[in-house]
């Protein structure tokens, strides 16, 4: 037994069974001897996380694209493989001071005595509109954060445990380091990187690997990763260039904190490299990687933007772009430097651990700009569908899970008329930031009417849709997840009915739920356990 892509999992556990004895007799009577078992662990794990986003926001790019419930990764695959769709929850901690009240200022943090989780109820979030979010228009301290930032948010998925906002793979008292994915990959040799659309070493990358107490600490983070054993750290974060393809001159130390700071940049870019990492930034050298080309065992990609790929360009011409504004056609989009990583990575015959991030679907949220917030999703959408063709291609379902999910869900986005405005409609009447902010939900002037899913108003327009918040929220997020140990999610399921009357149709989803901490369980399940 060879091949393990025509192992079925009853075949294997009989398999397993009978070769735990020494020999056994075939029923021809002849004496048999059986290799010891292969091991059926799954190969390859990739985790793909759009930063801030909802059922909502999830399906306002899809329907853009035309594509609701039509994704590669919501249909069954060509070799049969059906892909499994859930809900997620993702609270972080709250700290509590000696009293136990919920510590809300972020300067009371040195009084913190402990921590309380206040998770998401599938019971009581459908009671009241702000069930879910702190409301933007309430007293600066009242509300507490029960929503997770992405560092919190970015622990749980890699390492199963909960802790408080702004920690990367620490507890919430700081001193508690928590083993990743990524470290226990390593560990079982296989090789491990990870892609953001974003700064290299922001909260969701950094959380691949790295271990500080505060992921404002960049350059820490970022020189962890490069010491660390993975093979792919690839973001932008560029020093010398703004986020729309302009060549600056960094402003001070500060532009080189997401690269490690000044020293990293120019050990990586030495003749002699650092810890043989190669380093490339060029849209070109990137478009080479993905190629297969030029193929390095361990890379270092910085694309040219000092903070996002697009996300935040800035006067370039006008296009065909949901925005209107043509791209910045200095670096590679999400996909390019996901199949780049894919093809360092599967040099290692053992298998690999890769993390991919839509990161700044987030951002768009934060600014409540939708059609933004559609390019960014949709770039994370031809990225998930970049990654499939490659599994498709070089791997298999058998021997390989894909996990697509959100860290959490940013801006309160809900469909057109969940509440009456009494300023300015639905939508912001144009970008400045008081218009911005009068549409929000405001619960001294302001009604709301039901809870609505986005419009469909097909394909190439921008839904129907309202920002309760600039903020991130507690709302659901989805899940999908294909192929090896993916069966595994049912073990740690909860349902939220109403959810799947708002969102289920599209996506075929039943309201079944799980938490954050069950995509680590998966993936670790699917590493370490024999199928
Ligand atoms: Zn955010």
């Amino acid at each position: 037994m060879t091949d393990r892509k025509t192992h079925s999992i009853a075949l294997v556990s009989s398999f397993v069974l009978l070769s735990s004895c020494a020999s056994s007799v075939d029923s021809f009577g002849d004496a048999v001897s059986y290799e010891p078992a292969e091991s059926t662990t799954t190969k390859n794990v990739i985790l793909m996380v759009s930063d801030g986003i909802g059922f909502n926001g999830w399906l306002a790019a899809d329907y853009y694209q035309g594509r609701a419930g039509e994704q590669s990764y919501q249909v069954v695959r060509p070799d049969g493989t059906v892909p499994l769709v859930y809900g997620m929850t993702h609270d972080a901690l709250n700290l509590i001071d000696a009293s136990g009240e919920i510590i809300s200022d972020r300067e009371d943090l040195p009084n913190a005595v402990g921590a309380v989780e206040q998770g998401y109820d599938p019971l009581t979030r459908w009671d009241r509109f702000e069930g879910a979010f702190p409301n933007d228009f309430a007293p600066v301290n009242a509300p507490y954060t029960a929503y997770t930032d992405s560092a919190a948010a970015g622990t749980a998925l890699m390492t199963g445990r909960k802790t408080s906002n702004g920690r990367i793979n620490m507890d919430w008292s700081g001193k508690e380091r928590f083993r990743t994915i990524a470290q226990i990959a390593m560990d079982l040799d296989r090789s491990a990187g990870t892609v953001a659309s974003v700064m290299a070493s922001h909260a969701t990358p950094a959380s691949v690997i790295a271990h500080n107490v505060s992921r404002n600490n960049y350059a820490e983070i970022f020189n962890e990763m490069v010491s660390s054993e993975l093979d792919v750290i690839m973001g932008a974060g560029h020093p010398y260039y703004d986020a729309s393809g302009n060549a600056v001159e960094p402003e001070g130390d500060e532009a080189f904190q997401f690269i490690g700071g000044k020293e990293t940049l120019a050990a990586l870019t030495s003749d002699t490299g650092l810890n043989g990492f190669a380093f490339i930034d060029s849209r070109s050298d990137f478009e080479a990687l993905a190629s297969g080309a030029k193929v390095p065992e361990r890379v270092v990609g910085i694309a040219q933007s000092n903070s996002t790929l697009q996300a935040r360009r800035e006067g370039l011409p006008s296009s065909d772009t949901p925005s209107g504004m043509a791209f910045n056609a200095n670096v590679p989009d999400l996909a390019t430097m996901s199949v780049g990583a894919l093809n360092v990575l599967s040099q290692d015959n053992d298998g690999f651990f890769l993390m991919i991030e839509g990161g700044a679907v987030d951002w768009m949220g934060h600014a409540n700009n939708m059609p933004r917030f559609i390019e960014e999703q949709v770039d994370f959408n031809l990225a998930i569908d970049a990654v499939i063709s490659w599994v498709e291609t070089n791997s298999s379902w058998d021997e390989t899970l894909l996990i697509i999910t959100a860290d959490h869900e940013t801006g309160s986005i809900w469909g057109e008329g969940t509440w009456t405005n009494s300023v300015g409609g639905p939508v912001a009447l144009d970008a400045t930031e008081d218009a911005i902010i009068s549409a929000r939900y405001d619960p001294t002037e302001d009604i709301f009417n039901e809870f609505r899913a986005v419009q469909d108003r097909g394909a190439g327009n921008i839904p129907g849709y309202q920002f309760a918040t600039g903020n991130h929220s507690n709302e659901l997020v989805p899940l999908w997840a294909i192929g090896a140990g993916s069966d595994a999610f049912a073990e740690f399921t909860r349902t939220d009915l109403k959810a799947a009357e708002l969102w289920g149709e599209p996506y075929a989803w039943d309201g079944r739920i799980v938490d954050n901490t069950a995509v680590f369980s998966v993936m670790s399940l699917a590493l370490l356990d024999d199928r």
